[in-house]
This record gives C-alpha cells, structure tokens and sequence, in this order.
C-alpha cells in the first residue's frame, strides 16, 4: 500500500501547464521546479489517498472536489517567486 499525497499530482500538472505557457519566461530546471513545487503544496491542503501500488492514481484524481483557483494561483505565485530568486544560483553568494 502507497500512503500518496495526490496534491502532488494536481501541482505538477498545473506547473508543466505553466511551462509550457509561450510567455513563460523563468527556469525549469528540476531544482527550481522542486522549489515551485515545495512553495506551491505548503500552501494547499494536502489530500493523501492510501492507494493499492498499480492503481491508476489519476483515476482517483478526476474524483477529487478541488478548487482550481487556489490551486493555479498557488502554482503561479510560486513560480513567480521562484523566478524571482531561482535558488540554482544559491552558491553565487552576491546573486539576489
Ligand atoms: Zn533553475
């Protein structure tokens, strides 16, 4: 059993809908989009399923009651501040 936390899932779809976004302008490096991503679930509620391995979790996710404004504007705002200060520059100690 895969206790999952499926927050997760709805982040990364809405942050690889930002990317790929022609006026998207920031990084997509895997560090800063771990970074979105961390920014983006502290401010979600986290909704953990406990799921059966195999299981097709985005069956699960279809079911799920969501609020897609928070969620996008959670996922926007973290990008924004990601962009703003992409932590990939984090050993340049005058970047920032
Ligand atoms: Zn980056």
């Amino acid at each position: 059993m895969i206790l999952y936390n499926m927050m997760e899932k709805l982040v990364l779809e809405e942050l690889e809908k930002v990317f790929n976004k022609e006026e998207y302008n920031g990084c997509t490096c895997e560090r800063c989009k771990a970074d979105m991503m961390a920014l983006a679930l502290n401010k979600l509620p986290a909704k953990y399923v406990v799921t059966e391995q195999g299981e097709i979790i985005s069956k699960i996710v279809a079911t799920l009651p969501q609020n897609q404004v928070d969620l996008l504007s959670a996922v926007v705002e973290a990008s924004e501040l990601v962009k703003r200060r992409p932590r990939h520059l984090e050993n340049n100690e005058n970047i920032g």
